[in-house]
C-alpha cells in the first residue's frame, strides 16, 4: 500500500477538471492545443505542453479486422490483470479496488479514483492493454484519457489521440509533460492496444539526493514510441518535472490514472528485471 505523494494528490484534482487548452490562433483560425506560458524544458527549445511543439507523426501500426485475444503471459511474469478480478490492485489512501471488472476487463468507473497494484516493482517490464472509449466523445485531452503512472509517479500518457490532436509531450506513449512519443501510434477507439515498457528506475543516494534518474522505453501497439528516455521526475502538469530532496522512494506499485474517462484494461503483467 501506498499513499499519493503530495504533487500527484494535487495532479489527480487537476486531472479531473481535465487540464486541457484549446484556444484558437487568431491568424489563421486553426486551433491550438497546449500552451505558451509554462517552463521551457531542458534544452531551451520548448516548454511543458508546448503549444508550438511539432506533433508526432502518425504511423498505422496494423489494426486487424477483429480484436485477437490477449496473448498469453510469459512464464515468469507476475500478473496483476488476468480478467478475472482486481485482487491484485486496491484503491486510493488503501481503499477497496473502485473500478469494476467487465467482459475480461477492467473499466474506469469515472472520478472514483486511481486504480493501485498491491506489489511494489523497481526496475521491471510491463505488458498492459487498453482500449478507449467508443464511440468516442470530447476533444484534446479529454478523450480517452487515463495513464499508466510507473512506481506511482512517473506517467506514459494513455490518450485517444486518433483523429484527435493535442499538445506533443500529451499525446499517448508521451512521457507526460516531458518526451512526445516517437510517432502517434494509435488504434481506433474501441480497439484493443498494447504498452510494451522497459522501466529502469531512478537510484537516490543516501541522503536522498539523486544518484541516477529513471529511463524509459515504450512500444506502442509494437511500435517504438520512446527509445530509453530519461525520465525528468514525477509529473507534473503545467509545471517542470524534477527530482526533488525528499523524492527519493523505492520500489513503489504501478498505478492507473482515474481522468474521468472509462478506459478499459486487461491483460497487465510485470517481469522484475535485475539491477
Ligand atoms: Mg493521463
Amino acid at each position: 500500500m501506498t499513499s499519493l505523494p503530495p504533487s500527484l494528490a494535487v495532479l489527480a484534482l487537476l486531472g479531473l477538471a481535465a487540464p486541457f487548452a484549446l484556444a484558437f490562433n487568431a491568424e489563421d483560425q486553426k486551433p491550438t492545443y497546449g500552451y505558451r506560458d509554462t517552463p521551457y524544458l531542458p534544452g531551451g527549445q520548448w516548454r511543458v505542453h508546448d503549444a508550438d511543439r511539432p506533433l508526432p507523426p502518425v504511423v498505422d501500426p496494423g489494426t486487424p479486422d477483429l480484436d485477437p485475444p490477449p496473448s498469453p503471459p510469459p512464464s515468469d511474469a507476475i500478473v496483476l490483470f488476468d480478467g478475472s478480478s482486481l485482487d491484485h490492485w486496491h484503491g486510493d489512501g488503501g481503499k477497496p479496488a473502485p473500478w469494476k471488472v467487465e467482459d475480461g476487463a477492467i473499466v474506469i468507473v469515472p472520478r472514483s479514483g486511481s486504480l493501485i497494484s498491491n506489489q511494489s516493482f523497481g526496475d521491471c517490464q510491463i505488458h498492459l492493454e487498453f482500449q478507449t472509449p467508443s464511440p468516442p466523445e470530447g476533444s484534446d485531452q479529454g478523450r480517452g484519457n487515463s495513464g499508466l503512472l510507473i512506481m506511482s509517479r512517473y506517467e506514459i500518457q494513455i490518450l485517444d489521440n486518433y483523429n484527435n490532436p493535442t499538445y506533443a509531450d500529451g499525446h499517448a506513449g508521451a512521457v507526460y509533460g516531458q518526451t512526445p512519443p516517437l510517432v502517434n501510434a494509435c488504434r481506433p477507439p474501441g480497439r484493443w492496444q498494447t504498452f510494451d515498457i522497459i522501466w529502469r528506475a531512478p537510484r537516490f543516494k543516501p541522503d536522498g539526493s539523486l544518484d541516477q534518474p529513471a529511463f524509459v522505453t515504450v512500444f506502442h501497439n509494437g511500435i517504438l514510441v520512446q527509445d530509453h528516455t530519461q525520465v525528468l521526475g514525477p509529473v507534473r502538469w503545467r509545471d517542470l518535472a524534477r527530482y526533488e530532496p525528499g523524492d527519493a522512494h523505492g520500489d513503489a506499485p504501478i498505478l492507473l490514472q482515474d481522468h474521468g474517462d472509462p478506459v478499459r484494461f486487461r491483460n497487465i503483467w510485470v517481469r522484475p528485471l535485475s539491477h
